[in-house]
């Protein structure tokens, strides 16, 4: 790590910090925090931080509510956005249980064990996430609406572009608390942006999402504006989705190259595109959590259905595209900002070397996909094409209950199925619309 207990105390007297946010996250990807004075920050480093857990998704244990908060001594930075004089700095928690055990079903620690477990095999896994998002007005009342009076599209620079104060101050922002950021830019739809950072390890990189939405929201809201990462806002435009791009280092290189080869791309970069490929329809619930999610993944908005890899069409699912060399990465189009990163990296991470421990080379498609001869052959098909198809591959892949464990699992689509049929006993507009008048 790179501080002590003794460095963040005194970093928090120097700085003049008097609250201390103890964060972390739910199973479905919401940070949570409580704020301890500074001085109870001592207390908290030493792990004797309990907090009462009854009504924390995925981690409510009913037998035991109380679980202690370990903070990441990594994590600690001091939030922009909060007063200057008395400040408010944050660190990022594990969950562990009453006797100092890490709590199982926590999404941090699962993608810590999935991390752990391809170091051990000498793997380490780098991802450069692309998160887009929308900013949208607010009503009278402070409500978000999905109204923009911006006709802004992709690369579009001010005046038409009503969001680069907004974005400027985002990217900032994250650049003081200590993330690296490489670029941002209006994206294709009205009021859609997109910040992309530097690569990283996935952990880091889960980390640094968590605190990118928390950021984004909070600047936004400071600019009068609703920052959502719903996948799909709008009917007729673009859905935000969060593009991964993986590359996979072994003793100090990056094994995705290969200069021998005509394509400078190595086996196992192949196997884990076909891992991915192979694995998408089972983590497509974690991937594309929500109801919403499968209104993104149609044809005709840059973001994919079927179960395609390509050098460099929008529409497939998988993208291996120039440069190479040390750079050489793979590109997965499907998950979307509203995913548990952690959850995500997890499943990515482990399909990927599942590929290449079964040697999955996927034949480059445009419409469908096959695996090489003496492999499985048959065309693997489409994305689900709703929530409710997503929880059934789900639930049928035992595959899934390896990396994520099977109370997970299954806490995880129960509040699935839950949140499906919220969604089809409703009675929408559209069928009012549709059907009222008429029949
Ligand atoms: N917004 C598109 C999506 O839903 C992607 C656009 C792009 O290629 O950046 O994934
Ligand atoms: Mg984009
Ligand atoms: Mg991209």
């Amino acid at each position: 790590g790179n501080y002590t207990t003794e460095e963040i105390l005194r970093m928090a007297e120097e700085e003049d910090v008097e609250f201390i946010r103890l964060q972390f996250t739910d199973m479905f990807g919401t940070l949570k925090n409580i704020a301890i004075t500074a001085r109870e920050l001592e207390r908290a480093l030493n792990h004797e931080y309990l907090i009462d857990c009854s009504f924390i998704a995925g981690i409510s244990g009913e037998r035991e509510p109380d679980m202690y908060l370990r903070p990441d001594l990594d994590t600690f930075s001091v939030l922009p956005w909060r007063p200057q004089q008395g400040k408010v700095a944050r660190l990022l928690c594990d969950i562990c249980r009453p006797d100092g055990t890490p709590y199982l079903g926590s999404s941090r620690y699962i993608l810590k064990k999935t991390v752990d477990a391809a170091l051990a095999d000498g793997y380490t896994c780098y991802v450069d996430p692309e998160c887009e998002f929308f900013l949208f007005h607010t009503d009278d009342n402070g409500m978000p609406t999905t109204v923009t009076h911006e006709q802004a599209g992709y690369l579009d620079i001010s005046p038409l572009d009503l969001g680069e104060n907004a974005r400027r101050d985002m990217v900032l922002t994250l650049e003081d608390m200590g993330y690296e950021v490489e670029s941002s830019h209006h994206e294709t739809a009205p009021a859609q942006h997109e910040i992309d950072f530097k690569y990283g390890e996935v952990r880091k990189m889960a980390d640094c999402l968590m605190t990118f939405k928390m950021a984004v929201r909070i600047i936004a809201k400071r600019h009068g504006l609703h920052a959502t990462f719903m996948p799909k806002p709008k009917k007729e435009a673009n859905g935000s989705g969060m593009h991964l791009h993986f590359s996979l280092f072994k003793n100090g290189r990056n094994i995705f190259q290969d200069q021998e080869n005509p394509e400078k791309l190595s086996d196992e970069a192949y196997y884990f595109a076909g891992g991915l490929l192979a694995h998408s329809k089972e983590m497509a619930l974690i991937t594309n959590p929500l109801v919403n999610s499968y209104k993104r993944l149609v044809p005709g908005y840059e973001a994919p259905t079927k179960l395609t890899w390509t050098k460099n069409n929008q529409d497939s699912l998988v993208r291996i595209s120039d440069p190479r060399g040390d750079e050489t990465r793979i590109e997965l189009r499907s998950p979307d900002p509203s995913a548990n990163p952690y959850l995500v990296f997890a499943v990515c991470l482990a399909a990927g070397l599942d590929g290449i421990r079964k040697k999955l080379k996927p034949v480059e498609a445009s419409d469908s996909l096959g695996f090489e001869e003496g492999q499985k052959g048959e065309d693997l098909g489409k994305l689900p094409e709703n929530l409710k198809e997503a929880i059934t591959l789900f639930e049928e892949s035992s595959w899934i209950k390896e990396i994520l464990g099977r109370e997970f699992c299954e806490e995880y689509a129960a509040a699935k199925k839950k949140e499906w049929m919220r969604y089809t006993t409703e009675i929408t507009k559209w069928e009012l619309e549709e059907y009222l008048y008429r029949i």
